[in-house]
């Protein structure tokens, strides 16, 4: 996937990713192991998800209008994804 500039510098899409990951690192950290890659991607695209709603609350309005439509976008794409393995595993580990 090419990614614009802009995009894949802005924070917050590297703070999406970096919960996901964190996530990911947890689980392996802490001996976790997911019954499945389903379960493992849904549960970190939870933890992204949550950081999502704990920047929009954070931000108290202070937003670049790309960084609002950016968050709306990778906010939706999380929620409406029909990828089986991240968007069935996200609407299952909710
Ligand atoms: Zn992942």
């Amino acid at each position: 996937m090419v990614l614009c500039q802009e995009f894949s510098f802005s924070l917050v899409y590297q703070g999406f990713l970096i919960a996901h990951e964190m996530m990911h690192a947890w689980m392996n950290l802490s001996g976790y192991e997911p019954k499945s890659e389903e379960v493992e991607e849904g549960i970190s695209q939870v933890m992204g998800h949550m950081w999502l709603e704990c920047e929009v609350s954070s931000r108290n309005g202070r937003w670049s209008h790309f960084e609002r439509k950016l968050w709306e976008f990778i906010k939706f794409q999380v929620e409406v994804s029909h990828c089986p393995i991240y968007g069935d595993g996200f609407r299952k580990g909710q």
